[in-house]
This record gives C-alpha cells, sequence and structure tokens, in this order.
C-alpha cells in the first residue's frame, strides 16, 4: 500500500504530464505546424516544442515530418507507411514503430517530403540527436523524483505515448466515425488522449486547418492550446477557419457524426 501511494500514484501523475506535453508537441508542433504549416509558430515557442519532442520522444522532427507526409500522399494505398486497410489495424497498432522504422530506410523519404525542413545548428549540436535526448529526459525524471519513481513515470509515459500515437495511426483508420468520405475516423476518447489527433477522420478532410474540431461536439484540446498561443501572438493562423479540401467538400457522407 505504501509502494502503492509513494511510488506508483506520483508516477503516474508524473507520467501523465510528460506523455500530455509529448502529445502537445506532437500535435501542435510536430503535425499542425511543421508537416501541414497549418500555422506560424513564434520561433522562442517552437524552440520549447523541440525541447519537448527531444526529452520526451526519441523523435527526428524531420523523419517524423517525411513519414506523415508520405501518409498523407499514399493515404490507404500502396505506398502508405502505416496503412490498416493494407496491413489490418492490429498490425500497425502492434508495429507502428517498427513500420516508422521501416519507412525511414528509404534513404530518400527525408529529401523526398521534407526536403524545406534542413538542419540548423540546434538540431546539428542537440536535436539531432535524439538518443541523446530521451537519455537525459529519463534523467532529469530520475534526479528529480528518484530512481524507482523516476523510471516508472518514464516507464509508464513511453508506453502511453506509443500506444496512443500507435491508435492514430491504426485505431483512426479503422474505428469510429466518418463524417467525411475518407478512410480515417472520428475517434473523441482518442482525440482525449492526443490532444485532439484522434478526429482523424476531420483531419484528412481538412489537412492544412490547425483546428481539428469540426462541430460543437467534438473536443479538440490541441486547439485550446494553438488559440491561447495566438490570443498572445505566438502563433499565427494560415486558414482561420476549417479549410476543407475539394475532395472532402465534394464527398460528405451519409455516415453522419
Ligand atoms: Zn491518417
Ligand atoms: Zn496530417
Amino acid at each position: 500500500m505504501t509502494f502503492i501511494l509513494n511510488t506508483v500514484l506520483p508516477a503516474l501523475v508524473i507520467a501523465a504530464v510528460v506523455t500530455t506535453l509529448a502529445n502537445t508537441a506532437t500535435t501542435v508542433y510536430l503535425h499542425r505546424g511543421l508537416s501541414h504549416k497549418a500555422m506560424v509558430i513564434h520561433p522562442a515557442v517552437a524552440w520549447v516544442f523541440r525541447l519537448i519532442v527531444w526529452l520526451t520522444t526519441g523523435i527526428k522532427p524531420k523523419e517524423w515530418v517525411a513519414v506523415h507526409r508520405k501518409h498523407h500522399a499514399y493515404t490507404d494505398v500502396d505506398g502508405d507507411p502505416h496503412s490498416p486497410v493494407l496491413l489490418g489495424w492490429k498490425k500497425v497498432q502492434k508495429d507502428n514503430v517498427a513500420l516508422y522504422r521501416m519507412a525511414l530506410k528509404d534513404s530518400s523519404i527525408v529529401d523526398k517530403y521534407a526536403k524545406d525542413l534542413p538542419d540548423d545548428a540546434w538540431d546539428k549540436y542537440m536535436f539531432g540527436h535524439h538518443k541523446t535526448g530521451l537519455g537525459l529526459g529519463i534523467a532529469i525524471l530520475i534526479i528529480a523524483f528518484g530512481p524507482v519513481t523516476g523510471l516508472l513515470a518514464a516507464f509508464i509515459h513511453a508506453n502511453v505515448y506509443l500506444a496512443v500515437n500507435a491508435g492514430v495511426n491504426a485505431l483512426g483508420h479503422h474505428f469510429g466515425k466518418r463524417p467525411y468520405n475518407n478512410e480515417a475516423t472520428n475517434l473523441q476518447w482518442l482525440a482525449f488522449l492526443t490532444m485532439g489527433e484522434g478526429l482523424h477522420n476531420n483531419h484528412h478532410a481538412a489537412p492544412s486547418s490547425a483546428r481539428l474540431s469540426h462541430k460543437r461536439s467534438q473536443i479538440d484540446p490541441g486547439w485550446w492550446v494553438i488559440t491561447t498561443l495566438q490570443k498572445v501572438r505566438l502563433i499565427s493562423l494560415r486558414f482561420e477557419d476549417v479549410r476543407l479540401t475539394p475532395a472532402a467538400k465534394a464527398s460528405v457522407s451519409t455516415s453522419g457524426d
């Protein structure tokens, strides 16, 4: 009982905070900002997001962007790095990291899909060393909260972050509502766990838009972060409101939402 109160509960709270930070940086910075250029982020805020990505995810931004843009270029057809339609949702859920690494084995993918994101000095000396960042992130948790609580928090965070983000690629192209006629789906519960990413059908219908909620009943926590930063002029949006693709406009499905 003492172990649960003194170690497990604090580790759960710490992991929740770290995962929320990682998911916020993933959806606002890596996905909506960098991959789709849905907004311009003030360099100081972008730097903080880069730091969070570096310490909490082990992701190199331009690699993530390249794999993600390829997913949009070949959504659920041959060439998609992680399509449940082609591979089955269970495989994508289970092997999301392996599929991501496999996509990066194609040495031309970054040049082809993320040419606009050349390394700067920060990448060269700091953010490009993704394993160092992840190690430092774990070390910070151990120093701040002790080895057992710190390591347990890191373990919980890593598993939840990987599971929910795999969920966007796997569950988010299989289960859920399809208000627009594309293979992706909306799952509000997954959106709560991923700062909005679970509204994935909406995203494929309007990839250049920063807001993933298209109706009052849909909740996109990442959008709250964006509008807060917009109010203090640290973010400016490319489009003020949702901008559907011509295909999405033409093909609002009858499945409803
Ligand atoms: Zn998708
Ligand atoms: Zn996207």
